[in-house]
């Protein structure tokens, strides 16, 4: 025999008859206390104890039953693969500190002999495959042994002798010992001594199995609930990956975590420290017959348990919202309109910031929130604050890209503009001056036309210039609307009478049908008058003088009024239509130009209109059937005097501050 040999492996050979077993971990535990048990139950007497673990901390988990063993015989033995302070000494009992390469560390033994009993265990690990080990959990619960447990007194005899022997190598000092306990109890073959009954070892077993069993419970009860939060942190962190929208991320978020807690409502919202109230756009209802908040106006500043969360920064816990506390008083018809019994508030913060809130509630029964569980609605929380801050900053990033991209079409747009549109009356004007200066003898007439031409083609450029800075700056998303409750009639007025101080050529008749009860419009009074302008100018100038221009304004059956401004003028082709919205369209191109204008009238219109939150089309039956150009306006809601009804800035304000009628100067 050697080191290596297996106690177990030694045991077969001399009982041949003996079939191994498997036995899981906790079975052994379970019969090892049960064993021990029945030693420490037993009256002194002749007792043999040997016990062997695979390493010393195995042993220090069980060393007080040892202490209280060895007050009933001096012969017990305890092995042990040393690891810290673990040696071989002869103290209270005997300890056998073995080579760690000896196969005693890969087993699991217990003998115990007495004369009304004996039982042994003798086990060896069975190592687990890697391809097994890949299916087990890595859990204690999962190591597995094989090998002997019997009540056979001779097994237990022969047991004892092999462990002996293996003891005598290490502490050949006790063999004088172990002679005895050979001459007291294992060269004895017993037949005289009447094991005791079992039944009381039987009992013990079962109370140890069942811990056994109780502890592997809970252990899969926190396995599962890992589980849950590992799901629910997955599921969330996926949604806010594929997205960068919050309102799907909360979507997502509000129902896993709903279900997740097993609670009878969720809510997740956005709002800040001193909003008054919020309405609530994402909801989980365990039960669709519970009231839902959907939709609903969800009360923030008179709410004591929002403001102590907004205040402390901390999560707010309630058990019972029926036990008295007079902090929830004024709580009470939100608790039961709402059905609120336990209720768990969750702040969204993000570096001391609140962004949002989580909200459970439970309706039915009164329910007392875990640690566990506010930690994990917590971790969500954090996850969710994370994502409102990645979707702040995409946007602003998004933000940053299109005024690059604004730019960037002001950029090229300027290069057109400089190419194309100024070049021409920058020509004009050169040659103008260049004859001027060139010929002094040039007849008076031919000067006054010269310097004339020079005046016209350079306040066009002005126009030009004037009209592109203000396209530049709609489109960049620059300009800054001053929104206000505004009569309709006051704008047409104002637009009607600037058209008419500007234009020296004789107009076609104008008519106005404007209705006295129409409803305020909310817009910014100075834009829209510039909107009303320059289509009116379009109508004057492409209908003759015996032409008609007519202004209309009505509801449009929905919340905005439709202005329309119609002519009888040339009218545009309808696959054209479109097309006059575009920046520098004109019919006849630039240089064969009948009518003055700068091409940029109707893209400035456009983009004012839709900045208003309104939108602008033409109409025309085609060649010389006249033209209608119809955009919409909100209606203003709030409840103002039907007259002089512009609240703060008017129309006449806007006119006095305006240095040239078509040209807002806006910053
Ligand atoms: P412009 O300075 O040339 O008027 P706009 O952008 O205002 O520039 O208009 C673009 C083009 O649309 C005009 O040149 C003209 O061809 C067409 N258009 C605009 N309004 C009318 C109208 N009332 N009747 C016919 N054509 C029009």
């Amino acid at each position: 025999m050697n080191l290596s040999t297996s106690v177990l492996t030694q045991l077969l050979e001399a009982l041949p008859h003996l079939h191994t077993q498997l036995y899981f971990k906790s079975s052994l535990t379970a019969l090892s206390h049960a064993m021990e048990d029945q030693v420490l139950a037993s009256e002194a007497g002749q007792l043999l104890v040997i016990a062997s673990f695979q390493r010393e901390r195995f042993y220090r988990q069980e060393a007080h039953r040892y202490v209280r063993i060895a007050e009933l015989t001096p012969q017990v033995y305890v092995l042990a693969a040393p690891e810290t302070s673990f040696t071989s000494r002869s103290d209270k009992y005997e300890t056998i500190a073995f080579d760690p390469d000896d196969a005693l560390s890969q087993e699991w033994h217990l003998v115990v002999i007495g004369n009304q009993f004996a039982s042994c265990l003798i086990c060896r690990e069975r190592q687990i495959s890697p391809s097994e080990a890949e299916d087990l959990p890595t859990m204690d619960q999962s190591r597995r042994f094989e090998g002997i447990w019997t009540f056979d007194r001779q097994v237990c005899q022969t047991a004892a002798k092999i462990l002996l022997d293996r003891i005598q190598i290490y502490r050949p000092e006790l063999t004088e010992k172990i002679a005895t306990v050979h001459a007291q109890l294992l060269d004895h073959d017993g037949a005289d001594w009447h094991d005791a009954d079992a039944d009381p070892f039987a009992q013990r077993l079962v109370t140890y199995l069942q811990a056994g069993q109780y502890k592997l419970l809970k252990a899969y009860r926190s396995i599962s609930a890992q589980n849950r939060r590992e799901r629910l942190v997955n599921s969330i962190t996926a949604a806010i990956r594929r997205s960068l929208k919050p309102e799907e991320i909360f979507r997502v978020a509000v129902t896993e975590l709903g279900q997740a807690m097993a609670v009878c409502r969720c809510l997740i919202y956005r709002c800040k420290a001193t909003d008054t109230r919020t309405i609530i756009e994402h909801e989980f209802l365990a039960n669709p017959d519970l009231p839902s908040l959907a939709g609903q106006s969800w009360q923030l500043s008179g709410n004591s348990l929002f403001q102590a969360v907004v205040e402390r920064h901390e999560s707010i816990a309630l058990t019972d919202t029926q036990q008295p506390a007079t902090e929830l008083t004024p709580l009470q018809p939100l608790i039961q309109q709402w059905q609120i019994r336990s209720w768990l508030l969750v702040p969204v913060l993000y570096q001391e910031r609140l962004l949002g809130m989580v909200e459970l509630h439970t309706c039915n029964a009164a329910h007392q929130w875990t640690r566990d569980e506010l930690t994990m609605v917590e971790a969500i929380a954090a996850q969710l604050g994370v994502a409102l801050i990645q979707a702040e900053s995409y946007a602003n990033l998004e933000d940053l890209n299109q005024q690059l991209e604004a730019l960037e079409r002001a950029r090229s747009n300027l290069i057109a503009i400089t190419g194309h549109e100024l070049r021409t009356p920058l020509s004009t004007i050169q040659v103008c001056i260049e004859s001027l200066a060139s010929e002094p003898d040039m007849p008076l007439e031919l000067r006054q036309v010269m310097l004339d031409t020079a005046m016209t083609d350079a306040e066009r450029m002005r126009n030009l210039i004037q009209d592109f800075i203000t396209l530049s700056r709609l489109e960049s998303g620059r300009v800054q609307w001053h929104l206000e409750p505004l009569a309709l009639s006051e704008c047409i007025d104002l637009a009607l009478s600037s058209i008419r101080t500007r234009q020296v050529a004789k107009l076609p008749a104008i008519n106005t049908h404007v209705p006295g009860e129409l409803p305020l419009v909310r817009a910014d009074g100075e834009w829209l008058v510039e909107v009303l302008s320059k289509l009116l100018d379009n109508a004057c100038k492409f209908t003759e003088p015996e032409g008609q221009v007519v202004i209309e304004a009505k509801p449009n059956g929905g919340a905005m009024l439709e202005v329309t401004i119609a002519d009888t003028g040339r009218g545009i082709e309808p696959n054209r239509l479109e097309a006059v919205f575009d920046r520098f369209y004109q019919e006849e191109g630039a240089l064969r130009r009948t009518a003055g204008g700068t091409g940029l009238g109707l893209a400035i219109c456009r983009q004012v209109v839709r900045g208003l939150g309104g939108q602008i089309w033409a109409e025309s039956a085609g060649r010389d059937q006249g033209s209608q150009f119809h955009f919409t306006i909100p209606i203003a809601h709030e409840p103002t005097e039907p007259k002089n009804t512009t609240n703060g800035r008017s129309p006449q304000t806007a006119k006095r501050r305006r240095d040239r009628s078509s040209t807002p100067a806006k910053g």
